[in-house]
């Protein structure tokens, strides 16, 4: 497949907003989180499980900044493994400040507890659903944004 000029440009379709492509930590290729005509899930979910990537760090111009996903209690970065809680934090005085943070569900989410967060597993959002990164962490395009009769097949994945 030819390679579009900017370096993070998806490489299954082309797209390069910053806000709508993610980077595979293990390969450094960049991936959008459209869907398209397939249904076997977003480009970078797809590239995840197809090369058995885990990683992956969202574009420093995205509305969340540049940050790596992973948890914030062990450091695990398997992104199937990962979500976003919201924590009550308190402090030496007492006061409680709600923040969210990524947790992981393999180890840490069942605690319910961590130095001076608490938190409820009820609140646990999965970083992907539905075979793609929660929309509102990386947007996903319209259908009509894409390039015509473009599909995704078997020869171009992996
Ligand atoms: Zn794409
Ligand atoms: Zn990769
Ligand atoms: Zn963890």
């Amino acid at each position: 497949m030819e390679r579009r000029g900017e370096e993070h440009n998806c490489d299954y379709c082309g797209i390069g907003s910053e806000e709508e492509v993610v980077q595979c930590e293990e390969c450094r290729r960049w991936f959008c989180n459209n869907k398209a005509q397939t249904n076997m899930g977003s480009h970078i979910i797809i590239h995840l499980v197809m090369a058995r990537h885990r990683e992956v760090t969202l574009h420093p111009h995205s509305a969340h900044g540049q940050s790596q996903l992973e948890c914030y209690l062990c450091s695990d970065k398997n992104i199937f493994q990962l979500g976003f809680i919201q924590v009550l934090q308190t402090d030496n005085s007492g006061d409680t400040d709600k923040n969210v943070i990524i947790i992981c569900r393999a180890a840490c989410l069942a605690l319910e507890k961590y130095q001076d967060l608490t938190w409820s597993q009820e609140d646990y959002n999965a970083i992907v659903t539905e075979k793609m990164i929660a929309d509102w962490i990386v947007p996903s395009s319209p259908p009509e944004r894409l390039s015509c009769g473009y599909s995704v097949t078997s020869q171009i994945i992996g």
